[in-house]
């Protein structure tokens, strides 16, 4: 794509905001996935998050945005691949595990790199199945994260991406009752 037409896409997307409309989207309310063709919804009574992107059974999105999230100004629209998990830079200073989880999507087409916050209906499975894959990330993406200041979680950060993910960390004392209950049900079993 020359400059030329890069600008006019641009033009467009402008104008297509302006008036709250987009080719892109089906309806006002929803859109295709690009990836796994599955029906996603945007209303944020749902989600939680008001520019929803990826969609919540694959975690894939698409370049939709340019200077900040919800503008819709990129004239990209590729699939991003979710390639892995960080969390939320915060100015408490606990370390950094406390701030929010969120997920790194990274564009199919022209490689811009963006964190997105996970919403209240993505299927946490495929999140946690996301953070696994990342270990095996190769050179090139890593130095890609590191450029960008991106700290992608490693695992060593499993039992902390598995709290967040499924529910808080327990403490000593709800891991002694877990480990008490569980050993009660294969009492059972046997
Ligand atoms: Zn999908
Ligand atoms: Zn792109």
């Amino acid at each position: 794509m020359n400059n030329y037409s890069y600008k006019i896409q641009i033009g467009r997307e402008k104008s297509r905001c302006r008036y709250g409309q987009s080719a892109t989207r089906v309806a006002d309310n929803g859109f295709k996935c690009a990836h796994c063709h599955g029906w996603v919804n945007t209303e944020s009574g749902l989600s939680g998050v008001q520019n929803r992107n990826h969609c919540p059974y694959c975690l894939w999105s698409r370049h939709m945005d340019l200077y900040s999230a919800g503008d819709r100004l990129s004239a990209c629209k590729s699939p991003m691949e979710p390639i892995g998990l960080t969390v939320k830079a915060t100015s408490k200073k606990y370390g950094s595990c406390q701030g929010e989880l969120m997920l790194i999507h990274f564009c199919t087409e022209c490689k811009t790199l963006s964190i997105n916050r996970i919403a209240a209906d993505d299927d946490l499975k495929t999140a946690l199945a996301v953070f696994e894959d990342e270990f095996q990330m190769d050179a090139y993406m890593r130095s890609r994260l590191e450029a960008a200041g991106i700290v992608a979680l490693t695992s060593a950060d499993s039992a902390i991406v598995r709290a967040r993910l499924f529910g808080h960390a327990p403490n000593l004392a709800e891991i002694l009752f877990l480990a008490s209950v569980a050993s009660s049900f294969i009492t059972q079993d046997d």
